[in-house]
């Protein structure tokens, strides 16, 4: 039976209820129980696929395709449990079913309204795909008080009273402030935040309290006492030197222990933290260090390369290294300060991306990383553009480019419905930019004798993407001739997926997008092969 935890923030946002949420979740998971994780979105966008990344941050893409928030991200990261496309949804997704089933009549007439339309979209949301359990546990995006997410909160105050009669929970995350000027805790903000949750129709059951400083024993039993909480079910949750003593901290709090005594359920087996507790000391200890440069459009957005930025940190965890990364911001790059910047670096990664804004400055980058053997990963758009650089400056096509950035270039890059039947590049096709995206996992395939091979130690993987434009697998004998050899295809040899350099030490460009399935308990093959070559290389 599904028992539904649901996790709302009050006060501010950016509280970290994602982290809390997949926390809670991998405390869960690692008690013996089945966890789903979930995440409500209340703006109006379908989803975040179309979404610049400095407003939102990263774009997480789940195995079966779905664009989806950064929250399942951490989900992965702490359970180690794929995504679905199910599991996020957002208002503008529950509003355009809502037309369609409209526009086909669906409503049999009726004035289609919020109350019970939308919340019924919303209940379906919650209960959809559940199969064996234990706890499913929803986010709600945004903050309590906001206009957007009250169709939300409805919906879950509804859905406890229904079929999540006495198998609901209510978690709440409020933000618990320091007075520096009179040196003390305040608890009214909080007061505030449960009292408008409260007239929503919601009693939080626990609440968790996130502060800069411990809560001392008085104020956790006022927030107890004037938020109608049990006082063991006042959580505190103090900043942490790393994301990953979120799990520790949590259940020192006892946060999952609080949980099950709630539904009145005894945990099947005990929580093991050996493992984090090993990679959190090899995060703050080590006495290694490698600087990688990590080239790209969003740099200035902490949040634009998560997943990527947790992925270089579990490659460090796999060789015990602390991984500094100096961020460049690719429009800005001109030769004078690549010479200047990435002589100080071990390793230079150029993540995916869009248009051409900042290309220069990545491809005199990667130059830079192939004429003086520096450890290189290009990811998507950065092996497209690695491609690119080699067929200007090694097979001195000097117009090769993609027909993403130049209509008027040779492309040795451009969409799958430019190609014609021998797989050509039809030059100067004027094709609609709207084709679909390809998304989700596809496997390759792996050349023998190749770098990738030895760091992968299979012949096939499966690997997430999200691009339009392909790398033109018709070309490569010419790029092999020259060194530059595409070691990954698709099993149909049709498309391009990995490139490599014969005669560097580690150059390396994948079509697809590593960091998504990377975790730091797992580290992914590519990230620590890549940060190993970044520790030689020091
Ligand atoms: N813009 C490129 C494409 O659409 C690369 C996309 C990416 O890096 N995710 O193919």
């Amino acid at each position: 039976m599904a028992r539904y935890i649901f996790v709302t923030g009050g006060v501010v946002s950016s509280l970290g209820k994602g982290l809390s949420s997949a926390s809670l979740a991998f405390l869960l998971k690692s008690q013996g129980f089945n966890v789903r994780l979930r995440k409500m979105d209340p703006y109006l966008n379908i989803d975040p696929g179309t979404m610049s990344p400095f407003q939102h941050g990263e774009v997480f893409v789940t195995d079966d395709g779905a664009e989806t928030d950064l929250d399942l991200g951490h989900y992965e990261r702490f359970t180690n449990i794929s995504a679905r496309k199910s599991d996020n949804v957002t208002t503008g997704k529950i509003y355009s079913d809502i037309l369609k089933k409209e526009r086909k009549g669906e409503y049999l007439g009726k004035t289609v309204q919020v109350i019970p339309h939308v919340t019924d979209q919303i209940k379906e949301f919650i209960k959809k795909d559940i199969t064996n359990e234990d706890f499913v546990i929803c986010e709600i995006g945004g903050t309590v008080g906001d206009i957007e997410s009250l169709p939300f909160l409805e919906a879950i105050r509804q859905f406890s009273n229904e079929d999540g009669y006495n198998k609901s929970l209510f978690v709440h995350l409020t933000l618990v402030p320091f007075l520096k000027s009179s040196d003390e805790i305040k608890t009214k903000p909080t007061q505030h935040s449960v009292k408008e949750l409260r007239s929503l129709g919601i009693q939080p059951d626990i609440i968790i309290c996130r502060s800069e400083k411990p809560i001392p024993l008085d104020q956790r039993k006022k927030i107890s006492l004037f938020c109608n909480v049990r006082y063991k079910n006042v959580i505190e949750t103090v900043d942490v030197k790393t994301i990953y003593e979120a799990p520790k901290s949590f259940y020192d709090e006892k946060l999952d222990k609080q949980v099950l005594s709630f539904f009145k359920i005894k945990p099947k087996r005990k929580v093991n933290l050996r493992p984090w507790n090993k990679i959190t000391k090899t995060i703050l200890n080590s006495k290694n260090e490698v600087n990688i440069a990590l080239i790209g459009k969003y740099v200035n957005l902490k949040d634009a390369y998560k997943s990527l930025d947790e992925a270089l940190t579990h490659g460090g965890i796999k060789n015990n290294v602390k991984v500094n990364m100096l961020r460049l911001d690719s429009e800005k790059l001109k030769n004078r300060e690549i010479n200047q910047n990435l002589k100080k670096v071990s390793g230079i990664l150029i993540p995916g991306g869009f248009g051409k804004r900042g290309t220069d400055g990545k491809i005199m980058s990667i130059r830079f990383a192939r004429e003086l053997k520096i450890p290189f990963l290009g990811i998507c758009f950065g092996m497209q553009l690695a491609v690119i650089e080699f067929a200007r400056n090694v097979l001195k096509i000097k117009n090769a480019g993609s027909s993403e950035l130049d209509t008027k270039c040779e492309p040795v890059v451009g969409l799958m419905e430019e190609w014609d039947k021998n797989g050509l590049i039809i030059k100067g096709s004027n094709m609609d930019l709207g084709g679909t995206m390809r998304l989700g996992s596809y496997n390759a395939k792996l050349r023998h004798n190749s770098l990738i091979k030895k760091i992968y130690k299979k012949s096939y993987i499966s690997e997430r993407h999200r691009h339009r434009y392909e790398v033109n697998f018709n070309i490569k004998e010419k790029f092999e001739k020259k060194g530059m050899i595409f070691s990954g295809s698709s099993p149909d040899n049709k498309l391009t997926e990995i490139v490599e350099l014969k005669s560097h030490p580690w150059f390396i460009g994948v079509q697809f997008h590593p960091e998504f399935k990377s975790r730091p308990l797992y580290p992914h093959p590519l990230f620590s092969s890549f940060i190993k070559a970044a520790k030689k290389n020091k």
